[in-house]
């Protein structure tokens, strides 16, 4: 687990004016990595670069300009900006990028020799947010969605298994599918309705657009070195995989999900398209909002041995806010701001990420650089935590759906045409400077007419 260093040191202010502004998401103790180019270059130009502020620092830009020169910092750059993806950082492991942190954060602290050749090179090492057009981080060749917030699994099992809420294997095992990698795209692109098939309550079997369209709120990890096939990862060692972290929107056609899911799980559901917020906070940036691993309540099985480790336990969750809002198109044309509809807190996931990665890994499978692990939807214990519409929308007492009020009058049982869902999370500890993720956004579109 990243230990706290110079580079969380509260004090630290940066010449990047901006990036003082403590509501702001990207102070110099965060340093985010991302792909991006600016909206005037080719695709082919999309480079590393780091936010600060209202701005972006170009890594290619830094090292043409010699700032990282014989510094522990011009490898892990020169790695960063390899291929126009993160994935060669992620290989090289946390040292690596913990050595990348501590020398952008010397060029963009206030005060210092490396800061003062930096600023000198502002013009060229920073292209404004507003300019810049963020791709995917990195090239995900395999993405896992697991299921990990007890809250969001007893919700759903009340309305389907109101007996047994909770299936018997959550509690001694984190529950997984391999969900598909080749549809996750950056925030901002737009998400067309799938269409599906799906069984209508009176019986009646039809293909046709999603009904149910539905939002997870979730977060996301991108693996770090990962291990070779058939070596299992200890649970003591699993955080030196863990690269950093995104914003993960796990887009759900809830009337496909339910026809087609028994018994073999999620399938088409979910693999139309899964959007992610482009900039990755990493692990060493989220060290101090680390907290305690969930408190299983008494009567609950303790993890197998596989699965506890006493460091995991102590310090494996983390203190992160989430929310999710809604902007319809009727908000949108008459300039309202997006409607919040969850306010989420990552300590309520059951199981940690660390324990995410070593079940994945127990069997032998193999986890590589770039792979995306996300932790399923992230609601907690109270009404205003439930992180996706089929929990906003269900109405317990009497066991069904009702649509959620929008503060304009409006409401929505299921996502609408036109409708766009924002994630956002912010961490803040006393103590520390706050740092947020910025944001995860997509529209829905209209889905392809049929036949094509
Ligand atoms: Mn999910």
């Amino acid at each position: 687990v990243a230990a706290l260093n110079a580079t969380h040191d509260p004090a630290r202010r940066s010449w990047v004016e901006s990036a003082n502004d403590q509501r702001g998401d990207f102070p110099v103790q965060n340093l985010p990595l991302g792909v991006f180019r600016r909206r005037s270059e080719p695709a082919s130009s999309a480079r590393a670069g780091v936010a600060i502020g209202d701005q972006v620092l170009d890594l290619a830009a830094c090292l043409d300009a010699g700032l990282l020169a014989g510094t522990p910092a011009e490898m892990p750059a020169r790695l960063a900006v390899t291929g126009g993806t993160l994935n060669a950082l992620m290989a090289a492991g946390n040292r690596a990028s913990s050595a990348l942190r501590a020398g952008i954060s010397e060029l963009m602290r206030e005060g210092g020799e490396a800061a003062a050749r930096a600023r000198a090179e502002a013009a060229r090492i920073l292209v404004p947010m507003s300019e810049a057009e963020l791709g995917l981080p990195a090239a995900i060749n395999a993405f896992t969605d697991f299921l990990t917030s007890i809250h969001h699994t007893e919700r759903g099992g009340r309305m389907t298994r109101p007996d047994s809420p909770v299936p018997q294997n959550f509690r001694h095992l984190p529950i997984a599918y391999n969900s598909r990698a080749s549809t996750v795209v950056p925030s901002g692109h737009a998400i067309r309705r799938p269409n599906g098939q799906r069984r209508r309550p009176e019986g009646e079997v039809v293909f046709g657009p999603c009904d149910h369209l539905d939002f997870e709120l979730e977060l996301g990890l991108f693996i770090g070195p990962g291990n070779a096939m058939g070596e299992p990862i200890a649970l003591r060692a699993a955080p030196e995989h863990i690269f950093g972290y995104c914003l993960v929107n796990d887009w759900s056609a809830r009337d496909i999900q339910r026809w087609e899911s028994h018994p073999l799980g999620p399938f088409l559901a979910k693999s139309a398209a899964t959007s992610i917020s482009p900039w990755i906070v990493t692990a060493e940036a989220m060290a101090p909002f680390r907290t305690a691993a969930f408190a299983r309540p008494a009567g609950d099985p303790a993890p197998l041995p596989y699965l506890t480790d006493p460091t995991d336990q102590d310090e494996g969750g983390m203190d992160l806010g989430l929310d999710a809002f809604i902007l319809t198109a009727h908000m949108r044309e008459r300039g309202e701001a997006p409607a919040r509809l969850t306010a989420t807190n990552f300590r309520h996931m059951y199981w940690t990420f660390a324990q995410m990665l070593t079940h994945h890994a127990s069997n032998g499978c193999a986890l590589r650089p770039g792979d995306l692990i996300a932790s399923g939807t992230t609601s907690g214990p109270t009404d205003e935590a439930r992180a996706c519409l089929s929990e906003l929308n269900l109405d317990l007492s009497t066991r069904s759906r009702r649509p959620v009020a929008l503060p304009n009058g409006e409401s929505r049982l299921w996502l609408e045409d036109g409708d766009e869902v924002i994630f956002r999370a912010r961490a803040e500890r006393r103590g520390f400077v706050p740092i947020g993720f910025g944001e995860c956004r997509g529209r829905v579109d209209p889905a392809p007419a049929w036949p094509v």
